[in-house]
């Protein structure tokens, strides 16, 4: 069911026994008024025939023939009158008796209780009545005739009314309800255009203050997260299609330029190795995008255990080394540190190891010395590891975009790469809840990773 539909119903179901709490009660009270109002009219009747019976001396006769005549014009009252000894002295009717009298209800009016009681449509009071020292009995019934059928016109009014009235909210409810969700059909529509191959649409903000401009903003935030996040792919993929392409090219334009003629053995020897050194440039950059992809899954996703940094880094060192005989990695503390908790870390072996092998190699291949110098540093909470180095440095202007994906700054020239290894470096350090830095340095560059320390866990 609709939620428009559900407010309807839900609407018009609460003011429809609202509606019906309100009728019951005007016709119950109404009721209840009658009923009351005519127990009175019955006493004062019955006390005018006592009096022109007792006291005028009218013929009891008299007094029949005009209720005889009266009976069925004016519904009038049946009046019973007894004496101290429940003798009945006069009564309306000669040949019908409403009221079965007993000698219980004539002593108990005796006791000069008024007694007021109904008899299948008719309405009864019993009461005394006192003339020259003498009591008398009476008892007198009627039925209300009008006052009945007044109440059943108000019955039916009410009916009407109410299943008017239902209509009348029914429709009502549904008008408001819709008014009320109008806006959320446009968010629909909106929503609805919205493609991968329009992620630029916005939805309408309205007045920006109410539920649904509060959803129509938050959702447009998240078009931006979104369209941001698709731009960054696009651009990733655009990227990596073109770096393949460049070190395919030079292999293909090689190995054809070689087999254009018949060449000596050095020449075949020269292609051989340009062709191998494009295809290690290949190869790393496909483990490096491995290396990215698996650095951009969720953190939750990626295991981490109990590491103490220095072994994980000297452990980094040696595998650096081995593919690069010509660099240096000088590892020193800053200063003594007794407890073993201070240098450990919760982390991921692998990615770690990627993260300080990227940024040694970044050290040996910017300097002209070929060496990174490593500072191990603690602070209560924090591990401080700086990756420093004397070679060219870093461009003023660079220095806010070397974490970006395939940048690569204006030194470039000065060696190879792809102008992943710092934003990979970078994403792995954050899933580990750190951070990486560029620290200002006089000669060279020095890179700071600040990781989390196990003292307060
Ligand atoms: P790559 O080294 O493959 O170019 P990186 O992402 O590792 O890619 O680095 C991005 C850029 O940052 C480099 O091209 C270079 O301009 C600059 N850079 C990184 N590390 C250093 C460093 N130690 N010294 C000088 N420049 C650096």
């Amino acid at each position: 069911m609709t939620i428009s539909n559900r407010l309807t119903f839900i609407i018009s179901a609460i003011i429809g026994v609202l509606l019906i709490a309100f009728a019951l009660s005007v016709y119950f009270a109404y009721a209840n008024n009658r009923e009351d109002e005519y127990f009175n009219q019955i006493r004062l009747q019955a006390e005018t025939k006592v009096s022109l019976l007792l006291e005028a001396r009218v013929e009891a006769a008299t007094l029949q023939l005009i209720y005889q005549n009266s009976r069925n014009a004016l519904n009038q009252e049946e009046v019973a009158i007894y004496n101290n000894e429940f003798d009945l002295l006069y009564h309306d009717e000669v040949d019908n008796d409403i009221v079965k009298e007993t000698p219980e209800m004539l002593s108990t009016i005796q006791d000069n209780a008024e007694i007021r009681f109904k008899q299948g449509m008719y309405q009864i009071v019993g009461f005394s009545h006192i003339h020259n020292g003498q009591q008398y009995i009476v008892t007198a019934a009627a039925y209300d005739i009008y006052g009945y059928a007044k109440l059943r016109n108000l019955l039916y009014i009410l009916v009407l009314a109410y299943l008017l009235s239902m209509v009348i909210v029914f429709f009502s409810a549904r008008f408001i309800s819709r008014q009320a969700l109008q806006p959320i059909t446009g968010v629909v529509d909106r929503v609805e255009a919205i493609t991968a191959n329009n992620l630029n649409l916005r939805l309408t903000e309205g007045n920006r203050k109410d539920e649904i401009a509060t959803l129509a903003i938050t959702f447009n935030k998240m078009l931006d997260r979104l369209e941001q996040s698709f731009d960054g792919q696009k651009q990733f993929v655009s990227n990596i299609a073109h770096e393949i392409r460049t070190p395919l090219a030079a292999i293909m334009a090689e190995l054809e330029l070689t087999l254009n003629k018949e060449r000596n053995i050095a020449t075949y020897r020269n292609a051989i190795e340009n062709v191998l050194d494009d295809a290690q440039k290949l190869s790393k950059l496909s483990s490096n995008m491995l290396d990215l992809a698996k650095a951009s899954y969720d953190a939750s996703e990626i295991k981490l255990k109990p590491i103490r940094v220095d072994e994980l880094l000297m452990a980094a060192k040696e595998q650096f080394l081995r593919g690069n005989d010509a660099c240096q990695v000088h590892l020193d503390f800053k200063s003594e540190i007794e407890d073993e908790k201070y240098l450990m870390t919760l982390g991921n072996e692998y990615l770690l190891t990627t993260a300080f092998k990227n940024l040694m190699e970044n050290s040996c291949k910017f300097s002209d010395n070929q060496t990174s110098y490593i500072v191990i540093d603690v602070t209560p909470t924090a591990l401080l590891l700086y990756f420093n180095d004397e070679g060219i440095g870093i461009n003023e202007a660079d220095k806010d975009l070397i974490f970006t994906p395939f940048f690569r700054g204006d030194n470039q020239a000065y060696s190879k790469g792809a102008g992943i290894g710092l934003s990979l470096t970078i994403k792995i350090i954050e899933l580990h809840k750190g951070a990486l830095t560029l620290e200002p340095k006089a000669k060279g560059s020095s890179f700071l990773i600040r990781l989390k320390n196990m003292v307060q866990a």
